[in-house]
């Protein structure tokens, strides 16, 4: 009986645990706390830190389904999905790991008996790849693992493989290792008899139907910032199997969307579109009939990739909206937003879908990944909203764009030309979010090409820009003692020290020092708020620490220059002042998610928060603007709480359950290990890292200062604490009382400025009307005294009077004398004159005139220029002295 993807996922992680790994959770998939890497892209993310040696390696063997992204950086397959039937965007990896325990035999040895004992895979299908050596690099081929694949597998089976396959790198610096794929001939007996060629001679050849499953890595160096190599303290195996690719093999598919895993969401595409997807088997049925002609086959493969495209884009949003990122124009949220409007485009193109579409597939992924990741199903409503309103707005720029284009087509047309440059082309892409080949095929229906290459070059360039903007350089460590960093500033904001290790850090010309110490007080940049500055100091001299950061799991001190003796003892001391600000606005956004929900609903999630001495910001889900009203209560429920003074309750190690238990807030997207620490003040309870008040009494006071919106149902609280609030409560006063003094300080200032308000608009309603009475005079007396030249009557005057009345004024005298008329009107307003020109619409057709051409060179007299439609011209100058020769010109230009 064929296994459900369920039950694969299940037996994986029983037959790991039967082998005594700890099988953990996924870590989330967006990183927030790495600099280096935006979203997980391998199950090894989340032990980095265990790997460069900074944390605790028990229990040394572990198992995990990772959900894993690769559209950005080292790992970018997102060209390729929807296309091929085996890359997506979001995966899950699972993966196995030793920290120092088994290493290459017992990776070996249970990967093959996992997927021969008990999946029942053929092993007649299966290959394996080793590291075949690099001579320059003095490492020889992996023989170990060939040896111990030998045991399983024939001679002809274990292939040779180079650098770039077989050896894996964690980045330009640190671990790396020789690794060992295992690869599956998944061919059909007849696709084999035909292609005649041998399952070993395809691998890693790009063949959709013989594809790398699982790969085993060997971490044994650690690569230098010189190049070289060193021995590894701890050897590591990391492995990662792709779990759609799995279930495919064991589900007999062809194709990853053919399996239940994709199936679900690809049925309610059909439903929703009214087209057809074809399996792989339908398809192959379809060739070999070869019944269609090329057109329809074009037709339904286009179709076919578009609903790959949409069911795989759609687990990659959904998932990572659900982890608290969603689609932005910056960083993380903007590669989000580029595969969202990729899904839309192949929709729009090719599925038809002139409006929202993706949103609609949401149930049923949840109904279907739910179970196993019940984030998806607590914000499906989020996940709905967003993915929704994304859609629209970018629907409404393709549409914009799409105008563009066809303006850029008519322009060529007209210049006889057939190719639409790479500069427009470009700019499509990167203000439309147009790729090539969405212009291209819309060029192309048109019978236009587009210059690709300088596409190509103007993409290269904003590479560059990008590349030289974010250029950062480290060194290597320098280490002066071993051992790991102990924090100690929950208790202390004072405390001696040595530096364990430093290097030095390059970016765009600017230079600074990370230090790692053996004890430190400063809390590095985590979960929103900000990291400590302050300095370390002894006798002899005293550095500022002017930032904190936190990587690999310990706060990294930022210095611009190195202390004259590294080695020495210095106390290490946190600018408090500043500290216990930041700490007053943590605790005060903790207060203010706990009213948020009391007053707003359950609904309400933490999707973000910033604080820091002056900053106190906190990011939110819900649906609609927060009332003035409702803002007030929860206004009301803080300062409450600060008053009651309730006292920080905190515990540091509680295991996650217990934390659960007392009912503490965890945030999705969050990672958190076995033993969490919990802040608790009153009735507030949540999982934090932060540092807080000891006290809620020491926020002094809490005002929101703004609510606005953010991204589609996420709402954003701006607010101030303690002694801001302070300053803000003067800055009022301020204002109010300058305000008072224009009002001779009266009374009730509100009735005084209504009264002046409604003054002011009855006085602007008499001076409109008196100013319609004048034009209407003007125009009178201008039309009597109006001259005669061969038929045509001739209006000429300078008027003291505004732009807008002269324009009411030359269009009052054509109602007037609707023939044969020409019109020219001088002013001067602020100094500044201006010609008016208006000719009734026989002096245009039958005379010829084009007031537009008449302006251009009348006003160079008044050194204007200006233009307008054939009937009616107005420009501006700077000589006033000019305006009765430019209305002589004007006249004399008419050539009556
Ligand atoms: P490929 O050459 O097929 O792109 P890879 O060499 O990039 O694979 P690894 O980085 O070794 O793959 O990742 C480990 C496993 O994860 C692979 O063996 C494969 O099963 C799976 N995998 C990798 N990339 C994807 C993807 N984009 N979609 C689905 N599964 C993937
Ligand atoms: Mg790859």
């Amino acid at each position: 009986m064929t296994m459900t993807a369920n039950e694969i996922r299940d037996s994986f992680k029983k037959f790991f645990e039967s082998k005594q790994h700890a099988i953990v959770p996924s870590a989330p998939m967006v990183i927030k706390d790495d600099p280096t890497l935006m979203f997980t892209n391998a199950g090894m993310n989340q032990w980095k830190d265990i790997i460069l040696g900074t944390r605790d390696p028990e229990p040394r063997r572990r198992a995990d389904t990772q959900k894993c992204l690769r559209v950005s950086g080292k790992h970018n397959d997102l060209e390729e999905v929807g296309h091929d039937t085996y890359h997506h965007t979001m995966f899950e990896m699972l993966g196995n790991w030793s920290f120092g325990d088994y290493f290459k035999e017992g990776a070996i040895d249970m990967a093959w008996e996992y997927l021969v004992d008990v999946l029942k895979l053929n092993p007649a299908d299966l290959y394996v790849t080793v590291f075949e050596g690099s001579p320059e690099e003095n490492i020889p081929r992996d023989d170990e693992a060939a040896r111990y694949w030998a045991k399983h597998v024939p001679e002809d089976h274990i292939i040779n493989g180079n650098k770039h396959d077989n050896f894996w790198e964690m980045g330009d610096t640190g671990p790396c290792g020789p690794c060992s794929e295992i690869h599956v001939d998944s061919r059909t007996p007849e696709q084999r008899r035909q292609s005649g060629i041998s399952g070993r001679d395809l691998v890693n050849k790009d063949d959709p139907q013989v594809i790398e499953i699982w790969n085993l890595v060997f971490m044994q160096f650690n690569r230098k910032a010189d190049g070289s190599l060193e021995k590894l303290s701890m050897n590591v195996i990391d492995t990662g199997m792709g779990f759609e690719r799995l279930v495919r093999m064991l589900q007999g598919k062809h194709s990853n969307y053919d399996t239940d895993i994709f199936q679900p969401i690809i049925k309610a595409e059909e439903q929703l579109t009214g087209l057809k997807y074809t399996t792989f088997e339908e398809e192959d049925q379809s060739n070999q009939n070869n019944q269609n002609n090329q057109n329809n086959q074009n037709t339904q493969n286009n179709i076919n990739v578009a609903m790959r495209v949409c069911a795989d884009h759609l687990r990659a949003v959904s998932f990572s909206i659900a982890d608290g990122q969603l689609p932005s124009n910056a960083k993380a949220g903007y590669v989000i937003r580029r595969i969202l409007r990729r899904a839309v485009r192949y929709a729009y193109t090719f599925l038809d879908q002139k409006d929202g579409f993706l949103y609609k597939l949401v149930p049923t992924l949840v109904s279907e990944m739910g179970d196993a990741f019940p984030e998806l199903k607590a914000q499906q409503q989020l996940i709905t909203k967003v993915i929704k309103e994304e859609e629209e707005s970018f629907l409404r720029t393709l549409d914009k764009g799409i105008a563009l284009l066809d303006k850029a087509m008519e322009e060529l047309k007209s210049n006889g030309k057939s190719e639409l440059d790479g500069v427009q082309a470009f700019r499509l892409f990167d203000t439309y979010g147009f790729p090539l080949d969405l212009t291209e095929l819309i060029c192309r229906e048109n019978g236009f090409t587009v210059d690709e290459v300088q596409f190509n070059a103007e993409m290269q360039k904003q590479k560059e820009r990008a590349r030289n903007a974010a250029a950062v350089e480290n060194s290597d460590w320098t280490e002066l003692q071993a051992g790991e960093q102990q924090f100690v500033g929950y208790d202390y904001t004072e405390y001696s020290c040595h530096i364990l290790r430093y290097r030095k850090v390059t970016q765009k010309k600017n230079e600074f020092y990370e230090l790692v110490l053996d004890y430190t007080p400063f809390y590095g940049e985590m979960g929103g708020q900000v990291g400590d500055c302050g300095v370390l100091v002894n006798e002899n001299e005293t550095i500022d620490i002017i930032d904190t950061k936190r990587e690999n799991n310990q706060s990294i001190h930022i210095v611009k220059k190195l202390p004259n003796d590294p080695t020495a003892e210095f106390m290490a001391c946190v600018d408090t002042d500043k500290r216990d600000a930041s700490a007053a606005n943590h605790t005060a956004t903790h207060l203010l998610d706990y009213a948020l929900k009391q007053v707003l609903g359950d609904h309400v999630e933490q999707k973000g928060s910033l604080v820091s001495p002056n900053t106190l910001r906190f990011d939110f889900s819900h649906f609609q603007k927060v009332t003035d009203e409702e803002l007030r209560q929860v206004e009301r429920m803080v300062n409450d709480m600060i008053r009651q003074d309730i006292p920080l309750d905190e515990h540091r190690d509680m295991p996650f359950d217990e934390a659960k238990q007392l009912g503490a807030i965890a945030l999705f997207g969050e990672k958190y290990g076995d033993k969490v620490r919990v802040v608790r003040f009153g009735p507030s309870c949540e999982f934090c890292g932060g540092i807080h008040a000891s006290s809620t009494g020491r926020i002094g006071f809490f005002r929101i200062i703004s609510e606005s919106s953010v991204a589609a149902g996420i709402r954003r609280i701006e607010a101030k604490t303690g002694r801001d609030c302070e300053e803000l409560m003067y800055q009022i006063e301020d204002t109010l009382k300058a305000v008072k003094s224009f009002f001779n300080n009266a009374k009730d200032l509100e009735a005084v400025i209504r009264k002046y308000i409604e003054e002011h608009d009855a006085m602007k309603k008499d001076i409109e009307s008196f100013q319609a009475q004048a034009v209407e005079r003007a125009k009178e007396q201008l039309l009597s005294k109006a001259r005669d030249i061969n038929g045509v009557k001739v209006v000429n005057t300078v008027l003291p009077i505004e732009p807008q009345l002269a324009k009411d004024l030359a269009f009052k005298i054509r109602q007037s004398q609707p023939d044969h008329l020409l019109c020219v009107i001088g002013s001067v307003y602020q100094q500044k004159p201006l010609l008016t020109i208006m000719l009734s619409d026989d002096m245009v057709s039958e005379h010829q005139l084009n007031a537009g051409q008449i302006i251009r060179e009348a006003a160079k007299l008044i050194q204007g220029g200006g233009g307008g439609q054939p009937h009616y011209a107005q420009a501006g100058g700077k000589n006033a002295d000019g305006l009765s020769a430019a209305i002589d010109k004007a006249i004399e230009l008419a050539n009556l």
